[in-house]
């Protein structure tokens, strides 16, 4: 279970991916009276030979953290920006059978880039191998942060506890509650 950090301004510190933080290192950050916490899990406390504390389900920096809006090269964003959906055989895919594809591939001098590389699933990457003759889907692109966010927003969101969503401002049908707190799953 985790966190969400939220920038002063209470909006996420990143959506792409999620700034969450494991519990422990939120609870490290309000004992130490670093950040703010918004909202708590409820049943939940842990004790400390001095004193009992609610684990945090939401924290909020006290200073704004300038985290601009770069967007990290990974393969995440890159099955994010093509939708899980394979570019050579254009089905779509659980992440946990997608891979990244060089279109021009490595030994050609093709780079790790965010204008190389496209998903592919564990079938066709292996297909392609080394030929030039195959190409994908779209002509890869470098998305900007905000595309990103928007396509994010297509696919379902898991949150730890139900305030979460009041910062995300996620689409009520892509949202999957936790169990514990008695809400119905997406
Ligand atoms: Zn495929």
């Amino acid at each position: 279970v985790d966190a969400l950090v939220l920038n002063s301004d209470a909006l996420p510190l990143s959506v792409v991916p999620l700034s969450v933080i494991p519990w422990e290192e939120a609870i490290v950050l309000a004992y130490k009276d670093a950040v703010d916490v918004l909202h708590v899990y409820e049943n939940w406390v842990v004790h400390s030979p001095s004193q009992t504390m609610h684990v945090p389900a939401v924290i909020m920096t006290r200073d704004w953290v300038n985290v601009g809006r770069h967007l990290k090269f990974s393969k995440a964003n890159v099955y994010l920006r093509d939708e899980y959906v394979c570019q050579y055989c254009h089905e779509t895919f659980e992440v946990s059978r997608l891979t990244i594809d060089h279109v021009v591939p490595r030994h050609a001098g093709g780079k790790t880039t965010w204008m190389n590389v496209a998903a592919a699933c564990d079938e066709c990457n292996p297909k392609k191998g080394h030929r030039l003759d195959m190409h994908p889907l779209r002509k890869p692109w470098k998305p900007t942060y905000y595309e990103l966010v928007e396509k994010r927003k297509k696919f379902p969101m898991r949150i730890s506890h139900p305030s979460w969503n009041f910062y995300l401002g996620w689409p009520a049908d892509k949202l999957v509650l936790p169990k514990k707190a008695g809400a119905k799953a997406a």
